[in-house]
């Protein structure tokens, strides 16, 4: 069984009145079926409300299943007793990252969670040096998180998640409300902390070029699994990811309409270097 497993997810919103009185009611998730492997890089991409906060939150035991159920490292999430356990092993990584900075210095923010933890002194400032080392930070160990860009609080956020030790992370749209730059540094980390440290990653996101490094794609829309699969075998369906109001890569666009004029190109083209290999493959300059 993987890392994260869930089986037939459905979450309900209830909206409820001053006494108590159903008033309406938001399936947000529905009928969700996953299972992620230890040691895998998943993205889980969507527009605006298809559901990808509400998953997320079930991966934490924020949320409990309506229906269905969840398992994260073989934990049923209903499960009140595990609940401690299920958030060490599975750290998450918000939007805002002025939301979730608390220490005036870095390294001490990165330090908060294994001292909550209770790992002793000498252990905490090995994996803070660890931790903010693999997310290209360990520079800025001393600076107040206050002074630091987007990206950067981003990073050092990862980091105090890293040093929990989890055996997966969940970043809920972690490059929302960052700029380019600060964007490509934060999916550097997380590519980084997966390929190097091992660290399950499930990246959320409505940027579908930061999913081309996954090992596989989840697309959600009105809650359900829309569509499933390697970032090629995605990419390649433009006609599907316009009407899930996806906004494709111009570089995938531009190669399909290329295709479509009749040029003979491999599909689901993901970077620039793919179609201008591509191009000068086909004779084309
Ligand atoms: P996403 O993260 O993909 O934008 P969400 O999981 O936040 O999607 O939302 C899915 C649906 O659930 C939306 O219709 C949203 O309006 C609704 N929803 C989200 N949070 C709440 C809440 N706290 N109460 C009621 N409805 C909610
Ligand atoms: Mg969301």
């Amino acid at each position: 069984m993987g890392i994260i497993r869930a089986k037939d997810v459905v979450y309900e919103y209830i909206r409820r009145d001053e006494e108590g009185n159903v008033e309406g009611i938001t399936r947000a998730v529905d009928q969700v079926s996953l299972d992620v492997k230890q040691g895998d890089f998943i993205a889980i991409l969507g527009h605006n409300g298809s559901g990808k906060s509400t998953l997320a939150k079930h991966i934490n035991a924020i949320l409990n299943p309506t229906e269905g159920t969840v398992w994260v490292d073989g934990m049923d999430t209903r499960d009140d007793t595990k609940t401690w356990d299920i958030r060490q092993r599975a750290g998450m990584v918000f939007q805002n990252p002025d939301n979730q900075i608390i220490g005036q210095v870095v390294e001490e923010d990165v330090g908060f969670g294994p001292e909550n933890m209770g790992i002793p002194t000498k252990e905490i400032w090995e994996r803070v040096e660890e931790s903010l080392k693999a997310v290209g930070m360990y520079e800025f160990r001393k600076h107040s998180p206050n002074k630091l860009s987007g990206g950067q609080k981003q990073r050092v956020s990862i980091a105090g998640v890293l040093a929990m030790h989890p055996k997966c992370i969940v970043l809920d749209e972690p490059t929302a409300m960052l700029d380019p730059r600060g964007r490509k540094e934060v999916i550097r980390a997380v590519r980084a902390l997966n390929q190097v440290e091992g660290v399950t990653a499930v990246l959320i996101t409505h940027y579908m070029e930061e999913t081309i490094y996954a090992d596989k794609v989840f697309v959600m829309d009105g809650g359900k699994i829309a569509m499933e699969g390697t970032p090629r075998e995605i990419f390649s369906q433009v006609e599907r990811l316009k009407e899930l109001r996806l906004d494709v890569p111009q570089v995938t666009l531009l190669a399909y309409e290329l295709q479509n004029r009749g040029l003979k190109l491999p599909r689901g083209i993901l970077t620039i270097e793919e179609l201008s290999d591509a191009l000068s493959g086909s004779g084309v300059r």
